[in-house]
């Protein structure tokens, strides 16, 4: 085994655990492969939060049957949250996998490797519960300036759609004092940005102290040298005062704010176990905009619930209207083994009575209709600011143009001064002034380099 290559599919979590694949296989000795097709290990790190996921999982494994047989040396590795799920099972659809892991023991990942090299079978090893956060491993940084840092795991939520409890396990929150280790450790490092990730922050600290104590994370972390704080996500039920003067008081946490709302319609909301109504999320935002005037608001919204009507999707457009996003993250309703709604989505279908297809798509189609409508007027009022932009290096489409990210996580692009190139900017501040916004990024100019 020489070299490595890690593929990674899903949410934030899984990003931060593919860094963590990637540091523990080269503290092993193994080097980043160039091409797929030299790889001596391939690892997916899997998302089965909707059905789409799992089905890519499958094709691209399928794929690299071909691989197999030319060089059957070569091993694949499905960890994350498919591996958590199917365990055993994984190897009936997909034989030619060498090592099933799941979310609890990424460290272990090595040893089950070089088991499965030397003993030239498969390995399956999935635990129930985390021993120790994967942030006590050495990462592999996709960027120098940015990190993700996990402060909790798991979710004790069980809203009813949803898979996540299933796979990553309980709540478990990180203490507080590895959490400000880690990152005045980044800071030293280089990192300017943090992005604390958990799938409810604002429960943090409950297991440990009795006690929420997210307000007291964003302090602490901006006293250790970080300059910029994201975290996701937030969930609306839990989102304290205390979180929200934290935001407003601290210059280093970003005025950025996942806030997913999933539906509009309280009927929906309680079938989702979601444990807020329409109006207590209207009033937070309204509270949230008071507060942090320039807040970029972003939400996830799920559409074809089971039992959703028309009226209910109405309410849920009529509060994406209200909420003016920044961003919005629409799903179609996808059912999910063991859970409560998938059992909900099983009888209406049973029952006839399940809304078509091309209903929902009708649905969906509106939606985002409205989110563009929405991110547009939010990113039109920007045009005439000055923005403060961490510059990631050269936009994808165009070479010629710096691509980065202002405060509200936004997509800025600015043209490459002459005599510059992109890279030179990667990984600096710059102040930009907007001058153009489209529904999906900002257009603007060099007001000032902070670094160069
Ligand atoms: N912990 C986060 C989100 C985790 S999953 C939270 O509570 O907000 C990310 C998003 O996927 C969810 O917000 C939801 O909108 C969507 N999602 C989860 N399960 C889904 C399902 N079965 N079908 C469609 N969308 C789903
Ligand atoms: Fe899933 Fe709900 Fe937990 Fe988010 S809060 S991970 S949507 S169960």
């Amino acid at each position: 085994m020489q070299t490595y290559l890690v593929r990674t599919f899903g949410c934030q979590m899984n990003k931060h655990d593919s860094e963590r694949v990637s540091g523990l296989l080269k503290a092993s000795g193994l080097t980043p492969a160039v091409e797929p097709e030299t790889a001596d290990v391939i690892v997916f790190m899997t998302c089965c939060v909707r059905e789409k996921a799992d089905e890519r999982l499958a094709g691209q494994v399928a794929s690299l049957k071909a691989l197999k047989a030319v060089r059957p040396e070569a091993l694949i590795a499905v960890g994350g949250c498919i591996g958590q799920r199917d365990g055993e099972r994984l190897l009936e659809a997909l034989p030619h996998v060498d090592v099933v892991f799941g979310t609890h023991n990424l460290s272990h990942l090595p040893a089950l490797l070089e088991t499965a090299a030397s003993e030239r079978h498969s390995v399956v090893e999935v635990l129930d519960a985390t021993e120790n956060f994967t942030s006590d491993l050495p990462s592999e940084r996709e960027h120098a300036w940015h990190a993700w840092v996990p402060i909790a795991v798991g979710c004790d939520n069980f809203c009813s759609y949803c898979v996540v409890p299933y796979v990553r396990g309980r709540e478990r929150s990180r203490r507080l004092e590895d959490i400000i280790a880690e990152c005045t450790g980044l800071a030293d490092d280089g990192v300017l940005e943090v992005t604390l990730l958990g799938q409810n922050v604002n429960s943090y600290g409950r297991d440990l102290y009795g006690e929420p104590r997210f307000a007291d994370v964003l302090r602490a972390v901006a006293s250790t040298g970080i300059e910029r704080i994201r975290f996701a996500t937030s969930h609306p039920k839990d989102l304290s005062e205390a979180t929200i003067r934290a935001i407003a008081e601290t210059p280093e946490v970003m005025n950025a704010l996942h806030l997913p709302v999933q539906s509009g319609s309280n009927r929906v909301l309680e079938a989702m176990n979601r444990g807020y109504t329409r109006e207590r999320y209207l009033s937070l935002v309204d509270r949230l905009y008071d507060a942090l005037p320039s807040l970029a608001l972003s939400t996830d919204v799920i559409v074809g619930f089971p039992g959703e009507t028309s009226e209910d999707f109405e309410k849920t457009l009529d509060v994406v209207r209200r909420a003016r996003y920044d961003q919005a993250f629409t799903f179609i309703y996808s059912p999910r083994e063991g859970t409560p709604a998938a059992a909900l989505a099983a009888q209406s279908a049973a029952a006839g009575d399940a809304t078509p297809h091309e209903f929902i798509q009708a649905r969906f189609d509106r939606l985002v209709g409205e989110v563009q409508r929405s991110a547009l007027d939010k990113n039109r009022a920007l045009v005439g600011s000055t923005q403060r932009v961490l510059v990631e290096g050269p936009s994808r489409r165009d070479p010629h143009m710096l691509a980065g990210r202002c405060e509200g996580n936004k997509v800025v692009h600015v043209p490459v001064p002459s005599g510059r190139t992109a890279e030179q900017f990667a990984g600096t501040f710059a102040d930009v002034r907007i001058t153009g916004a489209q529904t999906w990024f900002l257009t603007g100019e060099l007001a000032g380099t902070n670094d160069l």
